[in-house]
């Protein structure tokens, strides 16, 4: 706590200076064109590995990067957060694209993995069964992932998972259907601090290096792509 207070003093010193102009603006109203949706975990941090700027991202962000399918019936009241961020985005704001990321040593995967009956925790026992799909998942695993410790594994099969979830919302079905909206799966390995995409061609994670980063870049200047 002390290390955000001292944190603040030092923005207002030596970072807000350079960011007033832009805060003025975005204070007229946010633009962003994506939305993110990545666990609560403290390390992973979007705006230092996608260097991103005040108004790039529309973030939610819940425990194991989760996403509870649109009328499922066993839906629970409170569980309407990453809806309405959807809702929001889309029909509010000029979101085209969707990103889901995961990231290595997940503490909710690490759980998951272990099952869920054994974790004590009502309420983290209760929605971590957003995931419960992901264990299936993870029994017809991606090839490339055997190498990888069986959490991460599951982390990697979490983000499919909730990219399928995202899909049994009409309107994010209808936008995609339309070429007005895509879908990414994201992967943050926190020890080597790389991304890594979904690549549906290769059926694979792929490292977002300078090369991959480039054939992402044509691929998002194609309409529908
Ligand atoms: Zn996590």
């Amino acid at each position: 706590m002390k290390k955000l207070i001292r944190g603040i003093v030092d923005f207002r010193k030596n970072v807000r200076p350079g960011y007033k102009d832009i805060f003025a603006q975005l204070a007229l109203g946010q633009r962003p064109d994506t939305l993110f949706i990545a666990c609560s975990d403290s390390r992973v941090v979007p705006n230092l590995f996608a260097s991103s700027d005040p108004g790039d991202l529309l973030v939610v962000r819940n425990v194991g990067n989760l996403i509870p399918p649109c009328g499922a019936p066993d839906r629970r009241s409170g569980e309407d957060s990453e809806a309405a961020a959807i809702e929001f985005g889309l029909r509010s704001l000029p979101i085209t694209d969707i990103i889901v990321c995961g990231h290595s040593e997940c503490g909710a995967m690490m759980a998951l993995a272990q099952g869920r009956g054994q974790i004590e925790s009502p309420f983290l026992k209760s929605w971590l069964r957003h995931g419960d799909g992901s264990l299936r998942r993870l029994d017809s695993a991606i090839h490339s992932d055997a190498h990888l410790e069986r959490h991460n594994r599951l982390s990697r099969a979490n983000v499919l998972e909730q990219m399928e979830h995202l899909k049994t919302y009409p309107l994010i079905r209808e936008r995609m259907e339309a070429g007005r909206l895509r879908l990414h799966g994201w992967w943050f390995d926190i020890k080597e601090a790389d991304v890594y995409e979904y690549s549906a061609e290769e059926g694979k994670f792929h490292l977002i290096d300078d090369e991959y980063a480039r054939i992402l870049l044509q691929r998002a200047e194609l309409p529908g792509a």
